[in-house]
């Protein structure tokens, strides 16, 4: 088995999130559609090759699911700034 890559870019994980959220219902889930598309506000509108290719949703459920993809990136590169200030402040300080 060949091992999927994580997604490289944030664009790519941003969009993995939403795929990750989609509901593909299988039309016979137990629920009428409006209850079903209340309990899953993220769905499928289309596949491609067994991917999802398309959905629709509520935007704040969108937003929601974007959140924190985006919130993880913005700690991380918090985190890569903290250390580059560290890096240039001890290059900074002069060594007798
Ligand atoms: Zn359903």
């Amino acid at each position: 088995m060949i091992a999927t890559p994580p997604p490289a870019s944030l664009a790519e994980r941003i969009a993995q999130a939403i795929r990750d959220a989609a509901y593909d219902c299988p039309g016979d889930c137990g629920l009428d559609e409006r209850d079903c598309d209340a309990q899953h506000p993220i769905q499928v509108a289309a596949c491609h090759w067994s991917t999802v290719a398309s959905v629709y949703g509520d935007i704040d459920a969108l937003a929601a699911t974007v959140l924190p993809t985006v919130e993880a990136e913005v700690v991380a590169r918090d985190a890569e700034i903290t250390r580059l200030r560290a890096e240039l402040a001890d290059a900074r300080t002069p060594t007798s």
